[in-house]
């Protein structure tokens, strides 16, 4: 390693407010590798998710809010499994060392890394297109999978869908919802304009709901492909299908302003990025769960039924069918 490199590591992330230690962390920055004291019979849960330039993020968008971004949704995995974060590392491929930038990138870790307890102990950097690899850590005396849904089990959703995907349309960004997904910008209220540009790039991830959750849901899983995509992996794990009701799904004042109806259920159900939790709870165990959102000042939205079969069928407020293509997003496209 350089002089310069070590340099850059010390002063953006070793010496950064992010890397604050806790007593759980034996070594953070500056060893081979990190290390961590783990009490016996935790669970301990890895998520990772890798972010490309100007295919989960704009490149030109302020690296503040893209490290933010990039953390939130990595939270949010270990949110789905009901795990409590411990620690994360991160992996930077950069075009060139710019000094402002990683600045801004390593304070806008800070946030969230305090929030949820959640210190940077690692990470590699390398010259290369602009790509962003966080792996986060956690814990927890218990987890919730995907797999676990039941036959009759209700199907919940946290917060409101389909706003990250009208703030991509919103920054003049193509969606994957195609041509017709278009919003003029101008026509926004500044207020909505804020409201769009927090959702996009400050998701909230459901920590404390997940961690509360996890004995009494069923399955769970974080919106990061939209409902449709999300769902259909804990149908599958499940080996079950799902009924929703479309008139049910959480939708921001926002979103519904701004778009006829179609499109709105379209945004909910296939735009992504969300990262709000769509959980499965057995009837008995709803209230609980609802008391458990309510308690955290968190929007529950209640919106369909497991059921045996293979499918989500989707019920419009008269109760008729409506098809949506539920491919989602893929990041592969056809993948033979
Ligand atoms: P090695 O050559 O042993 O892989 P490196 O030179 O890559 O070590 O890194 C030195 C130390 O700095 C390690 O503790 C590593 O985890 C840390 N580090 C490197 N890059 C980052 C980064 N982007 N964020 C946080 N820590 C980093
Ligand atoms: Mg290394």
């Amino acid at each position: 390693m350089s002089q310069t490199e070590f340099q850059i590591i010390q002063q953006h992330f070793a010496d950064s407010e992010a890397a604050f230690s806790r007593p759980e962390i034996v070594r953070g920055i500056g060893d081979d590798a990190a290390m961590l004291r783990i009490e016996t019979g935790q669970i301990l849960s890895f998520s990772m998710d890798v972010l490309v330039a100007d295919v989960h993020f704009p490149a030109t968008a302020d690296p503040e809010l893209i490290a933010n971004r990039a953390l939130a949704v990595n939270l949010s995995d270990l949110a789905a499994v009901g795990a409590q974060p411990l620690c994360f590392t991160l992996g930077l491929t950069l075009p060139l060392v710019n000094e402002h930038w990683l600045a801004a990138f390593s304070q806008g870790l800070v946030p969230l890394a305090r929030q949820f307890n959640c210190p940077l102990v690692g990470g590699d950097m390398s010259r290369g297109p602009l790509n962003i690899a966080i792996q986060v850590q956690g814990q927890g005396e218990a987890a919730i999978g995907r797999d676990g849904a039941r036959d009759g089990d209700l199907i919940y959703v946290t917060g409101c869908l389909g706003d990250s995907v009208l703030a991509l349309a919103s920054f003049g960004l193509d969606t994957h919802l195609g041509g017709e997904f278009k919003i003029d910008s101008a026509a926004l209220s500044a207020q909505d304009r804020a409201y769009l540009h927090e959702a996009y790039y400050r998701p909230q991830p459901r920590i404390e709901f997940g961690r509360q959750i996890v004995n009494v849901a069923t399955a769970a899983i974080d919106i990061s492909d939209g409902l449709l995509g999300d769902l259909g992996h804990i149908c599958n794990a499940s080996a079950l299908g799902a009924e929703l009701e479309l008139s049910a799904l959480p939708l921001s004042d926002c979103l519904r302003g701004s778009l006829p109806e179609e499109l709105q259920q379209q945004a909910a159900l296939l735009g992504g990025d969300d990262y709000e939790l769509c959980v499965t709870v057995a009837p008995e165990n709803a209230t609980q769960l609802e008391s458990i959102a309510d308690d955290l000042g968190l929007r529950l939205s209640r919106i369909g039924r497991m059921r045996d079969g293979y499918g989500i069928d989707c019920r419009d407020s008269e109760g008729q069918m409506r098809e949506f293509d539920a491919s989602a997003y893929q990041h592969f496209g056809d993948v033979e």
